[in-house]
């Protein structure tokens, strides 16, 4: 493919490449709905990514390709690029548009883009192709940037130039993700402990329930009030500052001062989630799969029922797991309500998997999911071009 890609970055802009930059994809392995409440997500960076091939040019102007899609663009350098539309090169405009603001020197650049996410769909193509942009950028010119500043400028692209509203964790993992490790990191204060994740036997089976999710976005600010309630009624004995400030323990003995039962139910998942992102960093510190592919299973059980952002779609992923004993484990991942799945699959019996998995869903849901193979792989940098 990276052959084909240089060849292709030839053709189209009539001059060799010079740079080849990689950027993953990622999912959250567990630690759901729980970043906006203080406590630990554990992403980790998936083989699929986003790379990106490019070269100064003498013209003054930023051209842009991706074989994703079929737009092109051709932009000079000193103008004052604005947002346009939905057009996919919005996001490395935005990066540039960060760079210039920070009075960081670029000059022209042709710019191939290729994707091999499927984009959409939960995977992060966007923080992908951010940070692949702000990397390869800062590399190109020397521009000073650490990898953490990096992360915010591409956190700034997603939130205020492109206009969504979204937690650090995806940007984050893409670009400090590293291979056969998850990352435990706290979102708040950006605490981070790469935590060894080895396969083994295992790959890790990444499921699109190809359902929009529609309603993700009205339910998760209602999930980020709810959880500011139970914060508000536990304060009134408790000095925290976020839910994931105390365990399910010390929730036991004060779940009380909250009145609401759906309340109840919401901070119960947050606290015995940040729970389970502990004791998985356990189980994968003693190698135990199994053992982590059960906390899978109980927090996609408590994503169901306490804090209801399941639907029949990724449940049929879960329980569909349940039946397959070469599942270690499966949940939903993201915000919900459609979107992705994931399961851990015992290699040889993958193909098996794949098979009798998308059978199962189809005739449940009525159309097709499509299922992926990923390892964990490394974060964001520059691959030689002499491998390509
Ligand atoms: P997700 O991040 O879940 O994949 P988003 O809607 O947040 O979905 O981001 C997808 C957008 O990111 C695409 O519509 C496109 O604008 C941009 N993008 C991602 N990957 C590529 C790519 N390889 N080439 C061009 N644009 C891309
Ligand atoms: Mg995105």
């Amino acid at each position: 493919m990276n052959q084909h890609l240089l060849q292709q970055f030839q053709q189209i802009f009539n001059q060799p490449a010079q740079n080849l930059f990689f950027s993953p994809g990622r999912v959250n392995l567990i630690g759901e709905h729980i970043d906006y409440n203080g406590g630990l997500v554990m992403p980790c960076a998936i083989t699929p990514g986003t790379y990106l091939v490019i070269a100064p040019n003498q013209d003054n102007v930023f051209r842009f390709r991706s074989l994703n899609f079929d737009d092109k663009a051709e932009i000079p350098v000193g103008s004052d690029y604005q947002k346009q539309g939905s057009v996919w090169y919005n996001y490395p405009m935005g990066v540039i548009t960060y760079f210039l603001k920070e009075g960081k020197q670029l000059q022209g650049l042709d710019m191939l883009y290729y994707g091999d996410i499927p984009i959409g769909s939960g995977l992060s193509s966007s923080a992908s192709i951010e940070v692949a942009t702000a990397f390869a950028l800062n590399q190109l010119f020397n521009s000073g940037f650490s990898k953490l500043e990096l992360v915010k400028l591409s956190k700034w692209v997603e939130n205020v130039f492109i206009g969504l509203n979204s937690g650090i964790m995806d940007q984050f993992a893409v670009a400090f993700g590293e291979k056969d490790k998850a990352l435990k990191l706290n979102c708040d204060t950006l605490d981070y402990e790469p935590v060894d994740c080895k396969l083994g036997d295992y790959l890790l089976a990444i499921i699109n329930t190809n359902k929009l999710r529609k309603l993700a976005e009205s339910k998760y600010n209602e999930r980020v009030q709810e959880c500011q309630t139970a914060l508000k009624a536990l304060q009134q004995e408790l000095s925290i500052d976020n839910l994931c400030d105390i365990d399910t323990a010390t929730y036991n003995q004060h779940e009380h001062l909250i009145t609401d039962e759906t309340v109840k139910k919401r901070a119960r998942h947050v606290i015995e989630e940040n729970d389970r992102v502990k004791l998985a960093a356990k189980e994968l510190a003693a190698n135990n799969l199994k053992g982590f592919g059960e906390l899978m299973f109980a927090s996609h059980q408590s994503l169901r029922d306490l804090y209801e952002v399941s639907g029949k779609e990724l449940d049929t992923i879960a329980d569909y797991g349940r039946t397959n004993p070469d599942v270690a484990g499966a949940r939903m991942t993201g915000a919900g309500f459609g979107g992705c799945g994931i399961a851990l699959v015992k290699k040889d019996g993958f193909d098996r998997f794949v098979k009798e998995f998308t059978d199962y869903y189809t005739e449940k849901i009525g159309y097709a999911p499509s299922v992926y193979s990923s390892l964990i792989g490394d974060g964001v940098g520059e691959l030689s071009m002499a491998d390509a």
